[in-house]
C-alpha cells in the first residue's frame, strides 16, 4: 500500500529537505505535464506555481514588469516584450540544464550584463552593437 509517507514523490521531497535543498527534480511530470523542479517544502511543481502567480495578476507575460533590485536596494522595473521574454525563457532553460538549478531573473540580468561588458570590450563593429538595441 502506498501512503503519503511512502510515495516516491514524498521520498524524493524528504531526501531534498534532508540535503537542505529548496527544490528537487522528480522523474514524473506534474499533473499538468511539466517536467520542472519541485519545491522541497511541499512537493509542488515550480512551473505550476509560477503560472499560478502570473495568472493572479491577470497580465499577459509580455506586459509583466520585471522587478530587479540594485545593490543600493532600489527597485528597477522593466517591461518585457515578447522577444525579451522568449530570450529569458531560453536562457533560463539552458542555465537550468547546465547547473541543475533554476536561475532567478536577477541572476540572469547580472550574467547578461557581464557578457555584454565582455562583448563590448572586444570592440565590436558599431552596426552589430546597434542591432542589439533595435
Ligand atoms: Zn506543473
Amino acid at each position: 500500500m502506498t501512503t503519503r509517507t511512502h510515495s516516491p514523490l514524498r521520498q524524493a521531497q524528504d531526501t531534498a529537505k534532508a540535503r537542505g535543498a529548496k527544490t528537487f527534480s522528480f522523474h514524473e511530470p506534474c499533473i499538468n505535464g511539466h517536467s520542472a523542479l519541485r519545491y522541497a517544502t511541499n512537493g509542488n511543481c515550480t512551473q505550476c506555481i509560477a503560472l499560478h502567480n502570473r495568472n493572479r495578476y491577470g497580465k499577459p507575460d509580455h506586459e509583466r514588469q520585471l522587478r530587479l533590485t540594485y545593490a543600493n536596494g532600489k527597485l528597477a522595473q522593466i517591461t518585457q516584450d515578447a522577444a525579451t521574454l522568449a530570450d529569458a525563457r531560453a536562457s533560463k532553460d539552458s542555465v537550468r540544464e547546465i547547473t541543475g538549478r533554476q536561475p532567478s531573473l536577477s541572476l540572469l540580468h547580472k550574467a547578461g550584463l557581464r557578457l555584454l561588458t565582455t562583448y563590448l570590450g572586444n570592440a565590436p563593429a558599431a552596426s552589430t552593437v546597434m542591432a542589439l538595441f533595435s
